[in-house]
């Protein structure tokens, strides 16, 4: 689904990503894990083009989307994204949240919008809060609506930047939940997270981040059990 080629980004002449080469298969849960500052975000914002890559190519669904005549904002309908800020909009509904890019970008009657957004409301447990504005909201809450909203442009793949990482730790569980709920559907997902537990249980394939390189990758199993790279087993040995 997405094939990444040699990807390269700098910022002011300092180097970020340094050669990065990766395929997503549709269906699979690659999570990225890494120290802070390892180029994680820049990787993944790379993927829609949010960051623009200084040299190599991003091929989404047979798309370059690096090529500056694709239509990236087409592009970017297929493609979900969850930040670790909630990025909610505070002066519209939860309902107006969910409905707003359907009916703009996809040309979805209201009617139609809703009833869509209604039952992504009861896929991640928030019927009841339809009507309320974000600022009423808990964090989780605020995150599982930023998921649903993702959901509603029906995108073929979702990109979760540390969807947990500013939440209460009493908050994560039900975020992680409501993940792990669309990779057993069989959603194609990246995910960048530092929730181990999640890493070993939900991704099929691990990917070890350092100094803007991956430098390990494998099953969750053999990551986690028996890291062959010092840099991982050293990141391993203070994380988990
Ligand atoms: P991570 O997500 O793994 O913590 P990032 O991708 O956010 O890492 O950052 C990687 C490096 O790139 C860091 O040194 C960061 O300071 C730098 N960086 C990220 N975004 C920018 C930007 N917009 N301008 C300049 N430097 C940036
Ligand atoms: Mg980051």
């Amino acid at each position: 689904m997405i094939h990444i080629n040699n990807l390269h980004k700098e910022f002011n002449g300092h180097e970020v990503l340094k050669g990065i080469s990766e395929n997503v298969e549709k269906g699979e849960v690659v999570v990225i894990i890494g120290p802070s500052g390892s180029g994680k975000s820049t990787f993944l914002r790379c993927l829609n083009r949010l960051e623009e890559p200084s040299e190599g190519t991003v091929v989404f669904e047979e798309k370059d989307i690096t090529d500056k005549n694709s239509d990236i904002n087409k592009i970017r309908e297929n493609m979900g994204m969850v930040f670790q800020g909630f990025n909610l909009f505070p002066h519209k509904t939860v309902i107006e949240n969910i409905t707003l890019a359907p009916i703009k970008v996809k040309g979805l009657t209201r009617a139609e919008a809703e009833k869509k957004a209604y039952s992504l409301l009861e896929k991640v447990g928030l019927s009841e809060k339809a009507n309320v504005y974000p600022s009423s909201l808990s964090g989780g809450q605020k995150q599982r609506i930023a998921i649903a909203r993702a959901l509603a442009m029906e995108p073929d793949v979702m990109l979760f930047d540390e969807p947990t990482s500013a939440l209460d730790p009493e908050m994560v569980g039900e975020v992680l939940n409501v993940m792990k709920d669309l990779a057993k559907e069989g959603m194609t997902m990246v995910v960048v997270t530092h929730e181990m537990g999640f890493a070993r249980e939900v991704g099929d394939r691990i990917l070890f981040m350092d100094d803007g390189k991956i430098l390990e990758e494998g099953k969750p199993a053999d990551i986690f059990s028996n890291p062959k790279n010092a840099r991982t087993k050293d990141f391993l040995s203070k994380v988990l």
